[in-house]
C-alpha cells in the first residue's frame, strides 16, 4: 500500500510540474520565437476585479433587456484572442490588487500589499509603463478609482505598503508621465492634512491640473503633461457609473480624451483601469458592477475605433487583476430561471442609497420601516408585483431584521439573526434590500473579497498571437515587452 501511494505521490508531483511548465512554457517560447511586428500603441485595460461572471451577467443583462436569450455581446468580447490567466501573488493564493497589478505591470509575483517592489522590499522592478516612456511612448494611466490606489500606482510607483498614499501620490507627480485621467489623489495632504498638497506639487512638476468638464473638454496634445480629475470625487474616486450624472465624466470620455491627447509620432502606452468594478463585487452589488462594466467596455470601444485606424500598429489587451465577489450567474432562489434585467430598476449603488436612508434617519423626523419600504420601492421597485420583484413573507421579515439591526434597537435582534446577515457590513438595510435585488435577477455571490478564480485576457492586434494560451500574470508585462519598440 504505502509504496503504492509513494508512486502515486511521485507520479501526481511529476504531472502537476508538466503541467506547470507547459503553461508557461506556451508563453514563453511564443515570446522566444516571436519574429513579428512591434506595437506603436498599447492599451491596456484591467477590470478591477472583473471575473467571466461579470461579463457574462452584463452581457446577459443587456441581451435580457431586449428580450433575448443568451449574450449581447461585448466590445471586449468580440476581441480576436481569448484567454485566461492565473492571479496567485508570491505569499497567497487570493491575491491582492497591489501584487497582481506588480505582476501584471512589470512581470515579477511579490507579496500581497507590495507596489512594484520584491518582497522583501530591497528591489524596484520597472514596469513596462515606465519602459515605454524610456523608449520614447508617451504614457497615459486612468483609473475610476484613485489615482494614487495600488493599481494605477504599480506602473509609475514603487512602495513597500500599498496604502502609503501620500508616498505613492507624489511619485506620480515626478513620474514625468503624460495623462493622468479619472480619479483624484486619495489623501492629498496626507493622513494628517499636514503634508504639502500634491495638486500643488503636481503643478510644481509641470502637471496642468483639471477638474471641470468646460476645461477637460478644452484639453488637447498641446497642453502637455495633464492630470485630469472627475468633478466629482469622494475620497478621490469617480462616483459609481449608475450614480453619475451630467457634471460627471465617464471613463469612456476619460479614455477618449486620453486618445487624443497622447497620439503622437513615437506612439503610447495607456493604461485604462475599471477600479470601481471590484468596489461594487466587494459589495455585492450586482446592478453597479453591471453598470461599471459597461462604461469600461465603452472605454474599450474608444480603442477599437483607433484600432480600426491603425491595425497594424496597435495591441489592446483587457484583463482583470483577480476575481471579486465569487460572482455566479445563477441563484438557488431561480434555479434554470434568469431575470437579469430586473437590474434595470435599480435607481443607484449601494452606498448611495445607505447614504439616502442614513440622513433621513438623522433628520428631524427620523426614518421609520415604512419610510425605509418606501425608499425602497421607489429607488429598486423592490415590492412591485408586476416586474416580478415581489416581497415575500420572509423577504419582509428580512428587511425588518434589517432595519432593526441598523437603524432600530440592535439588541433585539437574536443572535442567529445577526449571525445570518455577518455578509452586510455597515448597512444592513441597504445591503439586504440589494441582495434581495440580486437574489430576484438570479445573480450570486459568494464572497465580499477577492477569489482565487482565474481571469479573462481579451487581446486584438500587434502580437495577439503571443497572449493566445493559459497565461500567468506576470506573462502580460513579458509580452508586452517583447512588443515594445526600442529606441
Ligand atoms: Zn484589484
Amino acid at each position: 500500500m504505502r509504496t503504492i501511494h509513494k508512486y502515486l505521490i511521485l507520479f501526481a508531483l511529476l504531472a502537476f510540474g508538466t503541467a506547470t511548465f507547459a503553461q508557461s512554457g506556451h508563453a514563453e517560447k511564443s515570446r522566444e520565437n516571436y519574429q513579428g511586428k512591434k506595437a506603436k500603441y498599447i492599451f491596456l485595460f484591467i477590470g478591477d476585479g472583473m471575473g467571466m461572471a461579470h461579463v457574462n451577467a452584463t452581457e446577459g443583462f443587456l441581451a435580457d433587456k431586449k428580450n433575448d436569450i443568451g449574450m449581447n455581446r461585448l466590445n471586449m468580447t468580440g476581441l480576436e484572442v481569448h484567454s485566461s490567466m492565473t492571479t496567485y501573488s508570491e505569499d497567497r493564493f487570493i491575491t491582492g490588487s497591489a501584487a497582481s497589478g506588480t505582476a501584471i505591470a512589470t512581470g515579477n509575483k511579490t507579496s500581497t500589499g507590495t507596489i512594484s517592489m520584491d518582497s522583501k522590499h530591497k528591489t524596484k522592478f520597472k514596469s513596462i509603463a515606465e519602459k515605454a516612456k524610456e523608449n520614447g511612448y508617451k504614457v497615459g494611466i486612468l483609473s475610476s478609482v484613485p489615482i494614487n490606489h495600488a493599481t494605477p500606482a504599480v506602473f509609475y510607483a514603487h512602495e513597500p505598503v500599498r496604502h502609503s498614499y501620500y508616498s505613492i501620490g507624489k511619485q506620480l507627480t515626478t513620474s514625468n508621465f503624460d495623462f493622468f485621467g479619472g480619479g483624484g489623489f486619495k489623501y492629498p495632504e496626507g493622513r494628517e492634512n499636514n503634508q504639502e498638497n500634491l495638486i500643488e506639487l503636481a503643478k510644481e512638476n509641470g502637471y496642468k491640473y483639471v477638474s471641470s468638464k468646460r476645461d477637460f473638454r478644452k484639453l488637447d496634445s498641446d497642453d502637455g503633461k495633464i492630470m485630469a480629475v472627475n468633478p466629482r470625487i469622494d475620497g478621490g474616486a469617480m462616483p459609481y457609473a449608475i450614480d453619475m450624472n451630467r457634471q460627471d465624466i465617464s471613463l469612456a470620455e476619460f479614455t477618449k480624451k486620453g486618445i487624443e491627447v497622447l497620439d503622437n509620432e513615437n506612439g503610447f502606452f495607456m493604461m485604462v483601469e475599471g477600479g470601481k468594478i471590484d468596489w461594487a463585487a466587494h459589495a455585492n452589488d450586482a446592478a453597479s458592477v453591471v453598470h461599471d462594466v459597461i462604461d469600461f467596455d465603452n472605454a474599450i470601444k474608444h480603442a477599437i475605433d483607433f484600432y480600426n485606424d491603425h491595425p497594424d500598429e496597435t495591441l489592446i489587451i483587457v484583463t482583470a487583476d483577480h476575481e471579486t465577489g465569487g460572482m455566479s450567474v445563477g441563484s438557488r432562489s431561480t434555479k434554470y430561471s434568469s431575470y437579469f434585467s430586473r437590474l434595470k430598476y435599480q435607481k443607484l449603488s449601494l452606498p448611495a442609497f445607505a447614504e439616502i436612508l442614513d440622513k433621513k434617519a438623522k433628520s428631524e423626523s427620523g426614518l421609520s420601516f415604512e419610510t425605509a419600504l418606501e425608499l425602497t420601492r421607489e429607488n429598486f421597485s423592490l415590492g412591485k408585483e408586476d416586474n416580478g420583484l415581489i416581497l415575500t413573507t420572509k423577504d419582509f421579515k428580512l428587511l425588518e431584521t434589517a432595519f432593526e439591526m441598523e437603524f432600530g434597537d440592535s439588541d433585539k435582534v437574536s443572535h442567529m439573526d445577526k449571525m445570518a446577515m455577518s455578509y452586510v457590513g455597515d448597512h444592513p438595510y441597504a445591503a439586504t434590500v440589494v441582495a434581495l435585488v440580486n437574489e430576484k435577477s438570479g445573480l450570486s455571490f459568494t464572497s465580499n473579497s477577492h477569489t482565487a478564480m482565474a481571469v479573462p485576457v481579451m487581446v486584438q492586434g500587434v502580437g495577439a498571437e503571443l497572449f493566445n494560451t493559459f497565461l500567468d500574470n506576470t506573462d502580460i508585462a513579458k509580452n508586452v515587452e517583447v512588443l515594445l519598440i526600442q529606441r
